[in-house]
């Protein structure tokens, strides 16, 4: 018997019969409506059987109104722990019974452990972008300047949250709606500041409108440009940034990992910039939860491998 690509809230009622075709308990699940595009089995059932772990990793699909039920259900089943997508982060980060330094700043839970009953929030989107930055260009967020185009969105925020924690070098916030980058600059600035460090100039944390001019006057100063922006998926969309702004000693990391090469690493290569697509901070999210919910290194390389595959 094939297993279902998604669960429901009326599995959960009966969730050893629904999930007997699995080949191990079901304990791990990613939630959210909808769910089904996840990719998150792809490379957490890869690192269960790496880790000789005999549990299951799958979708279940909650709505809204279900979350506290679901969440009952889960801890009923004896679930390890969950992963959080749209349109649940906000919702779990009220819901948890304590959380991370980083899930309280970013205002968003992406991972759950439940542990003696309680659960326990962590966000690793944000810590995970900083892995992924990494490993794509041997650079940590700390020696960067740093541009983050969408930095009013959830991912963005996370982005501004992770950079801001690191003590960036320096930080431009740019945003569509452009109040949503001035507020989060003005509540970042305590934040990024380091005791340890001799202070740069003043707009060493910067917010601006996603304009052409407004970005020109920054590129100059930086190296290390985020689309958080959810342009790039789609043929049609918009260029995050004109291309004539990139220049060869840019960094570009594109948080879009479908397609595999957006239009913006596509121009930044063409202008002779390195550049990387979101796949890395999929992955390296992943890998934190497995460390989260097992308290052991994730099997990196199995889950890249059942990402690519
Ligand atoms: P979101 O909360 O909806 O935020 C969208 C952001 O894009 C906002 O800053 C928004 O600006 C901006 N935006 C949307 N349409 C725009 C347009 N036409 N022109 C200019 N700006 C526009 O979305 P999200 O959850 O943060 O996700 C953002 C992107 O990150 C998505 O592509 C998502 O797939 C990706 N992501 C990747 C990973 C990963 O692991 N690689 C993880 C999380 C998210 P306004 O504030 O003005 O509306």
């Amino acid at each position: 018997m094939s297993e279902p690509e998604v669960y429901t809230l009326a599995d959960l009622g009966n969730w050893k019969e629904a999930t007997r075709s699995l080949g191990f308990p079901a304990r791990l699940a990613v939630i959210g409506d909808p769910v089904a595009h996840s990719r998150s089995p792809q490379m957490h059932n890869p690192a269960l059987r790496a880790a000789g772990i005999e549990a299951s990793y799958v979708r279940l699909h909650l709505r809204p109104e279900e979350l506290a039920e679901g969440i009952a259900g889960m801890k009923e089943a004896g679930f390890v722990g969950f992963n959080v997508t749209i349109p649940h982060k906000s919702a779990v980060f009220e819901a948890v019974d304590d959380m991370s330094e980083t899930a309280r700043r970013v205002g968003a839970v992406n991972t759950v452990a439940i542990e003696g009953g309680s659960l326990i929030g962590h966000n690793t989107d944000a810590p995970g972008l900083r892995r992924a930055v990494r490993e794509a260009f041997s650079m940590d967020l700390r020696d960067l300047r740093i541009m983050i185009v969408g930095a009013g969105g959830g991912a963005g925020r996370g982005a501004a949250v992770q950079c801001a924690m690191d003590h960036c070098e320096r930080l431009v916030l740019v945003n569509r709606t452009v109040e949503k980058a001035r507020e989060l600059a003005a509540e970042l600035r305590e934040v990024i500041h380091d005791p340890d460090r001799l202070e740069g100039p003043a707009d060493r944390l910067v917010a601006i409108p996603w304009e052409e001019r407004a970005m020109e006057r920054e590129l100059g100063q930086i190296d290390l440009i985020i689309n958080a922006t959810s342009l790039g998926m789609k043929r049609t969309d918009q260029e995050v940034l004109p291309r004539r702004l990139i220049q060869p000693h840019h960094l570009v990391y594109d948080m879009v990992y479908a397609p595999a090469r957006t239009r913006l690493m596509a121009e930044a290569e063409e202008e002779g910039a390195k550049a990387a697509n979101g796949l890395g901070m999929l992955l390296w999210q992943g890998a934190l939860a497995f460390e989260f919910w097992f308290n052991q290194p994730a099997p990196v390389e199995a889950m890249r491998a059942g990402l690519a595959g």
